[in-house]
């Protein structure tokens, strides 16, 4: 099954694709993670992404398409995927169906308070990468699974979410269409709820809830 997870920053897919990656082993190819990994690194195409991942902005798209391009082509890749944060442009779409074949794209429809709470809420843990909500953690300055830092990220300081949200209606959001068009959409409409959403998600993929 070769997935797309559409929906805006903080609407819960890489949350949601961590959950069906442990459940049914399939990758999760999360653009953001990819891209800071290479930020860390200090690659060369992590240099060129980080300003703009910093100021919200996206990531030129030629770079992100050939990280993604080559990513697919792994063997993991083989039995399927969820891609999480790609495509995010129409550019981006059109050089994804040369090089892949998706059966489904799930369109997570979240009200804007509770993405603006998943944004604002959430911590990743210097150590060990995971990602976790303030909401959720008894102490949010200790990671759960490993006791490292917990640290928010650059990108989801206030002024940064508020031009991410501008950049995801406007270069993200006609993907819908594009998408519905094709016939490959489903809206999966979430109210916050992790288990009763991800429950809600796994039927929309036709798994057993
Ligand atoms: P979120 O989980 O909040 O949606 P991500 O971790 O997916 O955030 O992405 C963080 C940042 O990485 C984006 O704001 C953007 O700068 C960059 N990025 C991730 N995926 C893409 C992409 N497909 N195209 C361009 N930029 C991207
Ligand atoms: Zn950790």
């Amino acid at each position: 099954m070769n997935l797309i997870f559409l929906g805006p920053p903080g609407a819960g897919k890489g949350t949601h694709a961590g959950m069906l990656r442990e459940e049914i082993g399939i990758p999760q190819v999360s653009t953001g993670d990819m891209l800071r990994e290479n930020i860390r690194e200090g690659t060369e195409l992590g240099l060129k992404a980080k300003r703009f991942i910093d100021a919200g902005e996206l990531v030129p798209d030629e770079v992100v398409i050939g990280m993604v391009r080559e990513r697919l082509s792994q063997p993991d890749c083989a039995k399927g995927y969820v891609l999480d944060g790609f495509p995010r442009t129409v550019p981006q779409a059109e050089a994804l169906s040369r090089f892949a074949d998706i059966d489904k794209v799930v369109n997570l429809v979240v009200g804007e308070d509770i993405i603006l709470g998943h944004l604002s809420g959430r911590r990743v843990c210097a150590d060990c990468r995971g990602t976790f909500h303030t909401r959720r953690l008894r102490d949010d300055k200790v990671c759960p699974d490993c006791g490292g830092r917990l640290i928010q990220r650059e990108d989801d300081k206030p002024e940064t979410i508020k031009n991410r949200l501008a950049v995801y209606r406007r270069q993200t959001e006609p993907l819908i269409s594009f998408y519905r068009e094709n016939g490959l959409l489903t809206d999966v409409p979430l109210q916050g709820e992790l288990a009763s959403d991800h429950a809600v998600l796994r039927e929309a993929l036709g798994l057993e809830a």
